[in-house]
């Protein structure tokens, strides 16, 4: 549970305390003859004290329109017409207004934090042969953990010995136990659950998931989106011509009575005093806090809301950019599909065997991170021999080519194979063909599934108002199209390297409707230029994978499809929500404007209203923290 800081149980306090004095002064009688001001100066310096000196002390700086100002300027002119319970009022309220949205700002930064609550407080390092408890952050790369069963992992590294299944919830929103063994990688932030593990770091502290991760929740302030900006450009412009209107307000009828004693019309039976009064309360109407907090809280929510589920957001611009989305474009290989192959079918060219063919292609993918060489390192049962083969060249979106014992075998596409001269004969599906010398040596099939939750997670994009879905592959057009058929996907576009890619996206930029946005999402295996190039890149599996937290704007820790509508239900009630905060208050104070100009509104209504629109905009930008229906 949240308490209330020393700074802020202060004001509470001095709010009781103004308020008491107040009644006090309402009810007990003073005699005619005494300075009734100096009475009420006791609970205003108690209650504004801190008000007019910050006052003061802006103007002195030469910063003049800030809230302080405006406060203060109210509350003394109601001290001037002799209305010194209002001023009081004024100022106590504004106060409560403000410990209100203090505790609101406080309170949700804290729940982001306590949200991404990931960061481990100590690591056990095995150092000259004891156990001993450090600061992750003196930790190197290379040492070994100790991590218990309970235990958060402090930093990445790599499974030495013990078995045990990790609970990665912190980072993804779901718990979903990851069984490791010797030779797996952990991922800090991770808990252990059930056994003890001995773990090698691979990267120091400050390049660990955890710490890139917060990094990114932190910075996230920075890239405003363009309603954050409007409200911060609106407020600069606001405040000094509601200032100018109260002048006017003031200055011109009484500088018309002072002319004609005897003015008919709106000005019948009014005073200089009267007119003092109705611009006070411009003055009060002036303050644009209820805007300035709840804007900026309502992204804030949306993106610590969507945090909590293991979407992280780089910034409220693309939030803002996601609930515009016209177009999603989808990778295939690990995006769409599930990117673990089996190898369904191993079919040797004359000359050469299953063995032969399966070694090859295995011993050949040994320095490659592409799914598709996953899989058939893992479909082959001989050793890895890494000293066998030299001159690794990958070539993206096409596959790989490598001197292996004198030879020159070749990995990877038709097109790779088109490249090197070797003819291939025609297949159909995902297939994976290798060459030695130039030489045909037979292909091998691989099975690429659809995500489980492919199908209905694009339904659900559509559902919520995306017009256009296309993928986008490097693979052959006929497996494209089948996997496009089977998961809902209407356009394809096939055997694309990573540079068609990109030009394809920009076809697809340029052919969007005016306010749509793309969005493109991979899983910053070879994507990245295209995740940086949309409007919005959304890279999913994030976790460990460096190269996609760095390109993407909005990254999916787990790489589970339903994230993405469910990032879009969150992105689309955020901007609802800042839309109504905006209207609300503006209409709320536009109200109190006219009600005040035509003498119909008090000061204390003016206050009420700027503390209470204040206060709604906040309780509903804290909608934005909670759970959406996306499905
Ligand atoms: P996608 O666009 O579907 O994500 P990629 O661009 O990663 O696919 O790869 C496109 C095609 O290139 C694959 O279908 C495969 O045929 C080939 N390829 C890419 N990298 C490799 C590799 N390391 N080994 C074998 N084939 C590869
Ligand atoms: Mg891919």
């Amino acid at each position: 549970m949240h308490t209330l800081s020393a700074r802020q149980r202060r004001t509470l306090a001095r709010i009781a305390a103004a308020a008491v004095l107040l009644t006090l002064l309402h009810w007990v009688p003073v005699p005619e003859s005494f300075p009734l001001w100096t009475l009420y100066l006791m609970p205003y310096l108690i209650i504004g004290g801190d008000v007019v000196r910050r006052a003061v002390g802006n103007i002195a700086r030469g910063q003049v329109f800030d809230e302080n100002f405006l406060m203060t300027l109210a509350t003394a002119g109601a001290f001037f017409t002799a209305e010194y319970a209002e001023a009081v009022f004024v100022m106590l309220f504004y106060q409560v207004g403000e410990l209100f949205q203090n505790i609101a700002v406080g309170r949700s930064r804290a729940s982001i934090a306590a949200l991404m609550d990931i960061r481990p407080d100590i690591a056990r390092v095995e150092r000259n042969g004891t156990v001993t408890e450090v600061d992750p952050e003196d930790v190197t790369v290379g040492e070994i953990l100790v991590i218990r069963p309970g235990e958060r992992v402090p930093l990445d590294g790599e499974v030495l010995e013990g078995e045990s299944s990790l609970d990665t919830a912190a980072l993804t929103g779901e718990s979903v136990p990851r069984d490791v063994g010797p030779g797996d990688a952990v991922i800090s932030g991770c808990v252990n659950q059930t056994g003890l593990l001995r773990v090698k770091t691979t990267r120091p502290c400050e390049e660990s998931t955890v710490s890139r991760i917060l990094e990114l929740v932190e910075n996230a302030g920075e890239k405003k989106a363009s309603s954050e900006q409007f409200i911060t450009r609106f407020a600069r412009y606001y405040t000094p011509c509601v200032v100018v209107a109260a002048a006017a307000l003031f200055l011109l009828p009484t500088l018309i009575l002072a002319m004609v004693p005897q003015a008919p019309g709106f000005l019948a039976g009014t005073s200089w005093r009267d007119w003092l009064h109705r611009a006070l309360v411009f003055l009060v109407v002036s303050c644009p806090c209820a805007l300035v907090i709840s804007v900026p809280l309502s992204f804030f929510g949306g993106i610590g809301g969507a945090g909590r589920r293991g979407i992280l957001i780089k910034g409220g611009t693309y939030l803002e950019a996601l609930s515009h989305a016209d177009t999603v474009v989808f990778d295939k290989t690990g995006t769409l599909t599930q990117g673990t192959f089996a190898v369904t079918e191993i079919c040797p060219a004359p000359g050469f065997d299953r063995e032969t063919l399966s070694d090859l292609a295995a011993q050949a993918e040994q320095h490659s991170s592409h799914p598709i060489a996953q899989s058939l390192r893992a479909a082959s049962p001989a050793p890895l021999d890494p000293t066998r083969i030299t001159a690794v060249e990958e070539t993206a979106g096409s596959g790989v080519c490598v001197r292996m014992d004198g030879r020159q075998v070749c990995v990877g596409s038709r097109r790779l194979m088109e490249r090197e001269g070797v003819t291939v004969p025609p297949v159909e599906g995902t297939a994976v063909h290798v060459a030695v010398d130039g030489v045909y040596a037979g292909y091998l099939m691989l099975s690429d599934l659809p995500r489980p939750d492919a199908a209905e997670s694009i339904q659900a994009l559509k559902a919520q108002g995306v017009r256009r879905v296309v993928m986008l592959t490097g693979d052959a057009p006929e497996a494209a199209a089948r996997m496009a058929r089977q998961v809902g996907v209407d356009e394809v576009r096939a055997q694309l390297l990573p540079q068609d890619k990109v030009a394809e996206l920009e076809t697809l930029l340029s052919s969007r409707p005016a306010g749509g946005r793309t969005v493109y999402v991979g899983d910053g295996i070879n994507d990245a230029p295209v995740l940086s190039r949309a409007d919005v890149g959304i890279a999913m599996g994030a976790m460990g994978s460096d190269a996609a937290i760095e390109a993407a704007d909005i990254v999916l820790m787990d790489d589970r499809l339903s994230k993405l509508p469910e990032a879009m239900a969150i992105a689309r009630r955020t901007m609802s929500v800042v839309r109504q905060n905006i209207w609300f208050a503006l209409g709320v104070k536009l109200g109190v404007l006219v009600l005040g100009a035509l003498g119909m509104a008090s000061m204390w209504a003016a206050v009420f209203a700027d503390v209470g629109v204040a206060f709604l905009a906040i309780l509903n930008a804290m909608r934005c923290l909670g759970p959406v229906k996306h499905l």
